[in-house]
């Protein structure tokens, strides 16, 4: 399991950044165009806080299932930490591809959950950084994702940002 996630079962971060590289590597071989996306639940503190640490981890697997079957092996999805994901994006045409991948996740994330006698709704918000638009290199690819993140958070969450 040490490219695994124990609780979702999807990679994790060190998976991630060895997926991360790779595709790297290959666009930079093929002259491809890759998005990476951010994903992060929206005030999920509040679900642990007023439902419980054991109703917050469902809803991490349920969420990560529901993301899975949005991307439907168009991308590598890993969890980086707590309730923050990352989505690679390869072989894009155009950017529009990723604001339509990434509002699609979003939408799709609106529905309501149920997780044992308990329905509610929570939203979630992404951000993309784009190879090579944005950077080359692993390091800023993530940090510039990571910024358009904070960027949807700041304007009022449920949306996708690019950086730019
Ligand atoms: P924001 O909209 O800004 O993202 O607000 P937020 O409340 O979601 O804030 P943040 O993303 O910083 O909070 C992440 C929380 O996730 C904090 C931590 O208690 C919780 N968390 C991290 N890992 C786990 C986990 O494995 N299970 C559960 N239930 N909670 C976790
Ligand atoms: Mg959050």
């Amino acid at each position: 399991m040490a490219y695994h996630d124990h609780l979702t079962g999807i990679p994790n971060r060190r998976s991630f950044m060895d997926s991360l590289s790779s595709e790297v590597d290959k666009a930079n071989k093929w002259n491809q165009r890759f998005a990476l996306m951010y994903l992060d639940i929206d005030h999920f503190k509040n679900i642990n806080d007023t439902m419980g640490h054991d109703i917050g981890d469902q809803l991490l697997i349920q969420f990560s299932n529901r993301v899975q079957q949005s991307i439907n092996k168009k991308g590598v999805f890993s969890r980086i930490g707590g309730d923050e994901f990352a989505i690679i994006l390869p072989k894009l045409i155009n950017d529009e591809e990723a604001k339509i991948m990434g509002e699609k996740i979003v939408n799709a994330l609106k529905n309501p959950w149920q997780i044992e006698d308990k329905v509610f709704q929570t939203t979630s918000s992404i951000g993309i950084s784009i190879f090579p638009k944005d950077c080359t290199c692993t390091q800023e690819l993530i940090q510039k994702a990571d910024e358009s993140l904070y960027k949807a958070k700041a304007k009022g969450r449920a949306n996708v940002q690019f950086y730019s």
